[in-house]
């Protein structure tokens, strides 16, 4: 017998007319490059979204169809975000940082129909136009007094868009399970590959992560994503925040400044925010320098890759409860996140530390297992570590246009290419990417581990370890430091005496190399790949052993 209560479809643009309604006052503010902050409220950016609607309907465009972005986070992105998902195209959002190949290779293989664009990208777009055959126009998000000179064949004006469009516009009801958003994995290896979102799986991930223990996003919140709105949804705050009602605060260009961050956050009275442990570094390094606090804030979750106990160390100084979150793209992108239940007191520092640092356990919704390299279920003891694999409705089950055949798809469970331990209360730690396990005479080394025990030496800025060969053990660690700004003496020796007691001693790394970057991706992850091909020729030191 079903039950009796109405089957109403899921979809974003319920979140807008519940925001309008009910929401309507909350400010969503904007950094707009060096002009003022942008400053309007739900019920304004809902009519211009319903106006952008309505001019997007004279375009011509079938159900599904791709309105690309390549833009920061502000107003007029979360604008497109609503305008295309609701009226039941796909909003494909693009990483501006890609490569220009990679950047023409996503928007031909999404076939993306209109592009939306910021003004600090024209001369990008100008270099990928004639690549692009899709592309019908080019929309330049800017007034029509401030349009650039450009070269790009058929521009539209955004806000001549907007203006000429009906703000009593209606959305026709979508079927749940329509497509509302695309963004492509800026995998280091092989060709990207995109992640189409659905409106049930993205208003499903939305509500998750809204809860006490997830992100913990309500009315009275001000929340600013550091984390860009072209990548993953800007952690699914742009649909969250309506929702809860919490004022928005969208950081334009600027994600990268850390001064500047901690200005926005003492001016909107920011309380929540969300980034990758790179942003945190770089604010964290202003205040200590300028004296300044941030004392609104009360909790950042950073994500993206594995967070340094000196992030969460730091920010206990100034009062900031730091949770880890781990997701990936391909799952919208919450899995996990570490509000630990235990608290400094019940456990003892050194336990607290060890806790603090893992990626947390699995909000409701998803679920996850660890299995050998035989797919058999491996257990929860934190000990054994294993290939980490998960299941949602909110996680992808195929990748765009591969569909069906997909290798990382396993008997309905993903397979997220990290490598995890996960222990009996349910706490996952990742221990490294499949790739970028070091294998040592046949047993398995944890890059990360070795990586955070290094950058817990005061004199390191940051570190990163690779597998390299190694005559007799095949592979062995190789650990590469950027020194921190006034600690050019740290030399190798005392580097590798850090590690005594903190690691297996036989996961001690067989050498250090200091350089003065390491190489990150668009999205702020250690390039493993390049560094492991500056060191091509290295030679380990010869020792007895
Ligand atoms: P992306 O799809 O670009 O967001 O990358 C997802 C990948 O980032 C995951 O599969 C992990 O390898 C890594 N990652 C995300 N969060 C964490 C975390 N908290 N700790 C370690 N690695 C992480």
């Amino acid at each position: 017998m079903n039950g009796l209560m109405m089957n109403m479809q899921l979809s974003i643009a319920s979140i807008a007319e519940h925001a309008e309604r009910i929401n309507g006052d909350v400010e969503i503010v904007s950094v707009m490059g060096n002009q003022p902050r942008h400053r309007y409220t739900y019920r304004e950016a809902f009519a211009r979204t319903r106006k952008l609607s309505d001019s997007m309907a004279l375009w011509g465009l079938e159900q599904g169809d791709r309105i690309a972005t390549l833009a920061w986070n502000d107003y007029r992105h979360f604008e497109i975000y609503y305008a295309a998902a609701c009226s039941g195209y796909v909003c494909h959002t693009i990483n501006p940082r890609l490569f220009p190949e990679q950047l023409a290779y996503i928007i031909n293989h999404a076939e993306d129909r209109y592009v939306c664009i910021d003004p600090d990208f024209v001369s990008l777009a100008e270099s990928l136009a004639d690549q692009c055959p899709t592309v019908q126009a080019w929309v330049i998000m800017t007034s029509a007094e401030a349009m650039p000179e450009t070269r790009l064949p058929n521009v539209i004006c955004y806000e001549t868009l907007v203006a000429a469009g009906n703000e009593a516009f209606q959305w026709a009801p979508l079927d749940e399970n329509a497509a509302c958003a695309l963004c492509y994995t800026s995998g280091t290896t092989g060709n990207p590959k995109g992640v189409l979102y659905s409106h049930r799986s993205t208003i499903l991930h939305a509500y998750a992560a809204m809860m006490p223990d997830a992100l913990g996003i309500s009315q009275r919140d001000v929340v600013m994503p550091i984390v860009p709105m072209f990548h993953v949804n800007a952690w699914g705050n742009p649909y969250s925040c309506p929702m809860a009602g919490a004022k928005l605060v969208l950081p334009g260009n600027r994600m990268g400044d850390g001064q500047f961050m901690a200005t926005l956050i003492n001016e909107e009275g920011v309380t929540l925010s969300a980034g990758v442990p790179t942003v945190w570094l770089g604010m964290l390094a202003h205040l200590k320098a300028s004296g300044e606090d941030v004392a609104s804030l009360r909790q950042i979750i950073v994500g993206g890759a594995a967070c340094p106990l000196s992030i969460m160390e730091d920010f206990d100084h100034y009062g900031v409860e730091v949770r880890v979150g781990w997701g990936m793209t391909e799952m919208s992108p919450l899995g996990t996140v570490n509000a630990s239940m235990d608290s400094r007191e019940s456990l003892g520092e050194q336990e607290f530390a060890k806790v603090r640092l893992k990626a947390g356990r699995q909000i409701f919704g998803v679920e996850m297992k660890i299995v050998d390299d035989e797919g058999h279920d491996l257990p929860w003891d934190g000990v054994a570590f294993g290939s980490l694999l998960v299941r949602g409705p909110w996680v992808c089950s195929s990748y765009f246009k591969l569909e069906g055949s997909d290798a990382h798809a396993h008997e309905g469970w993903f397979e997220t290419g990290d490598v995890a331990t996960i222990d009996p209360q349910g706490y996952m730690a990742i221990t490294d990417r499949i790739k970028d396990v070091i294998k040592s005479g046949g047993e398995w080394i944890s890059s990360i581990e070795v990586e955070n025990a290094a950058t817990d030496h005061p004199k390191v800025a940051e570190a990163a370890v690779i597998g390299h060969f190694h005559p007799k053990w095949s592979e062995r660690p190789l650990l590469i430091v950027v020194r921190g700004a006034d600690s050019q003496d740290l030399t190798a020796e005392e580097m590798l005496a850090w590690f005594d007691g903190k690691i297996a001693k036989w996961w001690t790394p067989d050498a250090v190399e200091f350089i003065d970057e390491l190489p990150h991706t668009a999205t702020g992850k250690v390039q493993k790949v390049k560094l492991r091909q500056m060191f091509k020729d290295y030679v380990f030191p010869v020792t007895g052993a």
